[in-house]
This record gives C-alpha cells, sequence and structure tokens, in this order.
C-alpha cells in the first residue's frame, strides 16, 4: 500500500554503498566519515562497555547524557532546558524523526519540508498517513526564499520540519530566513521541527538553532545526533530537545519503536559533548579543508561546483562535461571514474526532478588521500 506512491523503497545510501563495494570504487556516496572520531569517545564507550553498561539503560536516556545535552545547549546556544522533562535519547537523529512526526501528526496533516529533503523525512510522513508538501531549493545556490516558505505554509499545516545545516545542499538557512519561519509558525498554529545533526558542521558561517529565535522554543522540537559531530554515525546516538508535552508524546511512540537504545555509546556521547570547544571548532576545520579539496578537483575535472557552507556535502553538475542524466551518470561512474556519487534526484519528488537532472551530490567527509584520488580519477571524465 504505501509502496505505491513509491516513498518506501529501498534507501539510495544503501544501493549506493552496495555499488561501492561491488565495484571497489571510492565511496563519495553515503555520508560516513572513514576516520574514527575523538579517542576519549572511543576509550569512553570501551570502559562503559567493560564497567557493564550493557543493559536496557532508562527510556528517556541516562542522567549522564540528558545532563550533557543540556549543558551543550547552554554552553553552545545559551539554552535553558530541563534535562527530566525536556530531553529524550533516540536510535539516532532517524528515530527522533520518527518518532516525533508520528507522534504529532493525524493522518491529513500537512507536513512542510524543504526540497530536495532527506529520504526519512517523506517515509515517515507517509507512514504517519500525512501529507508532504515542499519549499524548493533551487539550484545553483539552493537558497530558501521566505515567499517560497510563505506559499507553502497553511491553517492545514502541523509541523514545519527545517533542516539546517542541509543536506544534501550543504546550506545553511540565516537568522531572518528562520524567523519567517517562526512568524509563519504562530500565524498558522503550527509547530516546528528542526533537525541540526549538523550543527556543528559549518564553515565561516553561523549556524543559528531555531529555537533560540523569539517566540521559537514553546512551539519548536530540536533534533540532533552524535553521528557527525564525533564521527560516530555507527552508535546511533541521537536526542530530542522539545517542550515537556511534547517531550511526552515523542516518548510514548519511541517505547515502541526501539524502547530504549545503546546503553554503553550513551555515556561516551556524553564525555563528546562536554569536549572542549577546541575540538567543534577544529572538526569544522578540518571538515572545511576537505570541502575545499573536493570542490577544486570536481571544478578541474569539469563540474559546475556548489558552494555549501555546512553539512558533508557538495553538488556538483555534470551537464558541464555533457552528462544530463545523473541517475545514468551514477551508475556508470564506478566503471567510468572508480568513484560513487548520489544522484540529487533521489531527495527529490518524481514530479520536480527537472531543476535537479543533472546534479550529483559527493561527500567530502573522507581522508584527504581519498578525496585527492577521487579529485584525481574523475579529472579522467573530461
Ligand atoms: N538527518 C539528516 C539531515 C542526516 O543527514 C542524517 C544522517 N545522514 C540523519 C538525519 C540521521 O542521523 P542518525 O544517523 O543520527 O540517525
Ligand atoms: N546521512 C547520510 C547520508 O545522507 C547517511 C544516511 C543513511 O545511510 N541513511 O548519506
Amino acid at each position: 500500500l504505501l509502496s505505491a506512491d513509491g516513498v518506501l523503497r529501498p534507501t539510495i545510501f544503501a544501493e549506493m554503498s552496495a555499488l561501492a563495494l561491488r565495484t571497489g570504487a571510492i565511496n563519495l556516496g553515503q555520508g560516513f566519515p572513514d576516520e574514527d572520531g575523538p579517542a576519549p569517545v572511543l576509550e569512553a564507550a570501551r570502559a562503559a562497555i567493560a564497567g557493564g553498561a550493557n543493559q536496557y539503560p532508562p527510556g528517556i536516556g541516562i542522567p549522564e547524557l540528558r545532563a550533557a545535552i543540556v549543558e551543550h545547549q547552554q554552553r553552545f546556544y545559551g539554552l535553558n532546558v530541563d534535562p527530566d522533562a525536556e530531553v529524550l535519547v533516540t536510535a539516532g537523529a532517524t528515530e527522533a524523526i520518527a518518532a516525533t512526526i508520528l507522534a504529532l501528526c493525524e493522518p491529513g496533516d500537512e507536513v512542510v519540508t524543504l526540497e530536495p529533503f532527506y529520504d526519512s523525512y517523506a517515509a515517515t510522513i507517509a507512514l504517519a498517513g500525512a501529507r508532504h508538501v515542499t519549499v524548493p531549493l533551487r539550484a545553483p545556490d539552493f537558497r530558501l526564499e521566505p515567499d517560497d516558505i510563505r506559499a507553502a505554509v497553511t491553517d492545514r499545516t502541523r509541523i514545519i520540519l527545517v533542516n539546517s545545516p542541509h543536506n544534501p545542499t550543504g546550506t545553511v538557512v540565516g537568522r531572518e530566513v528562520l524567523q519567517v519561519v517562526v512568524e509563519l509558525a504562530h500565524e498558522h498554529d503550527a509547530l516546528i521541527v528542526t533537525d541540526e545533526v549538523y550543527e556543528h558542521l559549518t564553515f565561516g558561517v553561523e549556524h543559528v538553532p531555531i529555537a533560540t529565535l523569539p517566540g521559537a522554543r514553546d512551539r519548536t522540537i530540536t533534533i540532533s545526533s552524535g553521528g557527525k559531530t564525533f564521527s560516530t554515525t555507527g552508535w546511533k546516538v541521537g536526542w530530542v530537545v522539545a517542550p515537556p508535552a511534547l517531550t511526552k508524546a515523542i516518548l510514548t511512540v519511541k517505547q515502541f519503536l526501539t524502547y530504549v537504545n545503546a546503553a554503553p555509546f550513551q555515556p561516551a556521547i556524553a564525555v563528546g559533548l562536554r569536549l572542549p570547544d577546541e575540538y567543534f571548532r577544529d572538526a569544522a576545520e578540518t571538515l572545511g579543508r576537505k570541502r575545499d579539496i573536493l570542490s577544486t578537483g570536481l571544478r578541474r575535472a569539469g563540474f559546475r561546483v556548489s558552494n555549501p557552507d555546512g553539512s558533508y556535502f557538495v553538488i556538483a553538475d555534470a551537464a558541464p562535461l555533457g552528462f544530463t542524466d545523473a541517475d545514468d551518470l551514477c551508475r556508470r561512474l564506478p566503471e567510468l571514474a572508480g568513484v560513487v556519487g548520489v544522484p540529487l534526484g533521489a531527495f527529490v519528488r518524481e514530479e520536480h526532478r527537472e531543476g535537479y537532472r543533472s546534479l550529483v551530490r559527493f561527500a567530502f567527509c573522507k581522508r584527504i588521500d581519498v578525496l585527492e584520488r577521487a579529485a584525481a580519477q574523475l579529472a579522467g571524465l573530461r
């Protein structure tokens, strides 16, 4: 039934990683780092396992991690959060997104997201029986235009789901445009869900958590994760920060999705969230250099390349090289250049693909030597 509209299908990330594995190509498709994160975080997980943190933790998350999330929101954003009523630990941001949408939407409610969108949004909106309404981020610079959001939000809107820094385009939405989102949420009595998993990965621009804006906090559900910040995408430790009644509703659903999660990884992510400011600064700087290396390589290879302000991803237009169909190019790219990328169309509804046909998303969260090798191989496409 649900697969009829094509939303619930094998994810593009599994498909592209399988292609990379099968062909031995460099995987710039799925966004995961190829190096381990900070040693104290890894050591804390080993110590937690040795210390017996191997059984069900509390459903809302261990007190130590909830306290660390609260300290992090205070330290970086000046937000005051109640660790017992306003924080919920989840199995990655993925579960946080699913539990939030399932908890807060009735069938027929509208959920507004940016488009291109992270694939799990469309799937969980479909699972909730809600309607997915999208706001376009248009090539070549993928900026969010206030008039486009205004056109999408109505009294039928239950949730405005913002994602900044944005996957797949790397757009970082600025304060003024976020304020428009808050105003629209008030005007139409909608909730704001904000996916901030790349909150620490911006390059010279400020990440503004929407919950810090005037009038936002009481209607905002903030979602993040330790995966990107600490290069631990396989640990699946995420969280929700939201007002008490909303947190409780989301917990009610979470109980029946995973019940609890990640006993030994929760204390380790708490250690990560308490690392000194320099860790967060260095992580962003290192990733920014990687963005530059891959972007330069892609440009030399003949692609037209976007200039992402955050996230793991850069968008490359293959049209100048004569490739107008990115789906077809990505299927052949392992054989042509020994590299895997993801067609941007995978993040866009079928009926909206036209403006994105020749675009490919490449991940730059990889070792510098790997990015340089990928760039050299892609140079052979000309
Ligand atoms: N949201 C966005 C925008 C993402 O890019 C990702 C990870 N790729 C997720 C959510 C899922 O995060 P997690 O791995 O913590 O479930
Ligand atoms: N967030 C990562 C990406 O966009 C991985 C997602 C996944 O594997 N589900 O590539």
